[in-house]
């Protein structure tokens, strides 16, 4: 359930095949992955959405379920959700987090059906995920446990028994909605209200699915995998489309994870570049050396050279922090000189001797 393959396309629920598929190229078009500004995640979406759109088979039951029962451009095992979507993230690194606004979010949905019925959709969830430094820099796969209503196991969402059909609904003769007048101190009113039998689907199942009595969803506690990805900011939001909780009829509320980033001692982040400081030794800065680093890729042996200055910076290239094309930030060694805390007498006589050659 989830994904709206309208909304995903921008075309109405009424849309033609024609008006569709001239939709569908237009995407194409404008995110092939190997056109300049190309969006993969969005061309593959659009793609699934025409899959699903173009078949009369799989629309109508996409149109009536929320989802596709039919082979491909559903989703495999009916789990529920359908993905990530780090849409939010343009620029990618960009150091923008984004708030949410729940009320936006119910309110955009309900336009997409503008005039229409207002479909039904699950509540979305938010929860807090702690990082290490070096999970934010290289990015970290974590499974969350979960108590909500998702998609019923059994009949994945469709509230029928498996291997039965469905019928029309009586209550709504198949509209998915019911009209109700009410009286008021102001006369009757008419108010059209989803179906309670049918949650809107149009259908019911000639046998209700034992495990949810019909509902299609059912409360448990479900094991997530959420993708962290590399390079990801302290306060940043993940949101993961259709995985916050199901509702019988509608499509599934969506999951946001808040990500806090526990700071490093030694590290810190500057656009795409990692940043530490490195303490040597007064005569390592004069005559050049060699240290051994603790870096996030593990040890590293780096040669400080003859310092020109107090305070210089030395750059390993592409050991910072990775970035979309595959590429990384530079690794950035501040140098501090480190004077010694006091001198024995013969170090002194050797500094005298450096003062009068002028040094
Ligand atoms: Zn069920
Ligand atoms: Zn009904």
């Amino acid at each position: 359930m989830s994904k709206d393959y309208y909304q995903i396309l921008g075309v109405e629920k009424k849309a033609s095949k024609e008006e569709i598929k001239k939709a569908f190229r237009k995407m194409a078009h404008k995110y092939h992955p190997d056109k300049k500004g190309g969006d993969e995640v969005k061309f593959k979406e659009a793609n699934e959405a025409y899959t699903v759109l173009s078949d009369d088979k799989k629309r109508a039951e996409y149109d009536s379920y929320g989802r596709v029962f039919s082979g491909a451009g559903g989703q495999p095992g009916g789990a529920g959700f359908d993905g990530f979507d780090f849409s939010q993230f343009n620029g990618f690194g960009g150091a923008q987090g984004f708030d949410v606004n729940i009320d936006d979010l119910f309110g955009g949905f309900s336009d997409i059906f503008g005039g229409g019925q207002r479909t039904q959709r699950g509540r979305d969830i938010s929860i807090d995920i702690e990082l290490s430094f070096k999970e934010s820099i290289f990015g970290v796969t974590r499974k969350v446990l979960i108590t909500k209503d998702s998609a019923c196991t059994r009949c994945a969402g469709s509230g029928a028994e498996p291997k039965t059909g469905t019928k029309t609904c009586t209550t709504c003769n198949g509209k998915g909605q019911v009209m109700e007048s009410r009286k008021s101190p102001f006369g009757v009113f008419q108010t059209v209200s989803t179906c309670n039998t049918c949650h809107g689907r149009r259908v019911v199942p000639e046998k209700p699915c034992t495990t949810c009595k019909g509902s299609g969803v059912e409360r448990r506690e479900e094991e997530i995998s959420i993708a962290i990805p590399s390079g990801i900011d302290n306060g940043q939001v993940i949101r993961m489309a259709g995985a916050g909780e199901a509702v019988a009829g509608g499509r599934a509320g969506d999951l946001y994870i808040k990500v806090h980033v526990t700071p490093d001692e030694r590290y810190h982040k500057e656009g795409f570049n990692l940043v530490t400081d490195l303490s040597i030794k007064i005569t390592d800065a004069l005559l050049g050396s060699e240290y051994t680093l603790e870096t996030l890729d593990g040890k590293t042996k780096i040669t400080i050279p003859q310092l020109r200055s107090a305070d210089e910076i030395l750059r390993i290239k592409g050991k910072g922090v990775p970035m979309e094309s595959g590429r990384r930030g530079d690794l950035l060694i501040r140098l501090k000189v480190e004077f010694p805390q006091k001198l024995s007498k013969s170090a002194k006589g050797f500094v005298e001797k450096l003062k009068e050659e002028g040094i």
